[in-house]
């Protein structure tokens, strides 16, 4: 094959791949390679990797609804250092459009029943002024 038809042939592969790449979800580019986990505040002071970025972007394509949407500041920091361009706060507001209501609905009711946000059993002494 003469240089220039290897050219070619080269050019037009690279044309089909930058097509599927346009056409294909952004969602799909993820290779779970966690540098933007490096990044994110949130994972700097809760360590749980459900919270991290590469976690959001997985559970958006599995299409899971969750309330752990809701911890992230969507600051960007992660869509700074993802070497394909992820933008997972945008995935992440998608995300919260959906639990947001339920999620408030819940916290709402909690407070009615309890006086907590979270339900949680209060042990609480009283306290007895001398
Ligand atoms: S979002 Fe970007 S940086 Fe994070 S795991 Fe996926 S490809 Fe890597
Ligand atoms: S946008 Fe959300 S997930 Fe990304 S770095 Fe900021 S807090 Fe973390």
């Amino acid at each position: 094959m003469a240089g220039s038809e290897r050219e070619n042939e080269k050019q037009i592969r690279c044309k089909r791949m930058a097509k599927h790449i346009r056409k294909s979800n952004p969602i799909d580019m993820c290779s779970k390679c966690g540098f933007c986990k490096a990044n994110c505040p949130v994972l700097m002071v809760d360590r749980r990797e459900s919270l991290s970025p590469r976690a959001f972007i997985i559970m958006r394509k599995e299409k899971v609804d969750s309330e752990l949407f809701l911890r992230c500041t969507t600051c960007e920091a992660c869509y700074e250092i993802c070497p394909v361009k992820i933008n997972v706060p945008e995935e992440v507001r998608k995300a919260r459009s959906k639990v947001k209501s339920a999620y408030f609905e819940k916290m709402i009711k909690n407070i009615r029943e309890t006086g907590d946000i979270n339900a949680r059993k209060k042990d609480v002494k009283e306290l007895n002024c001398c």
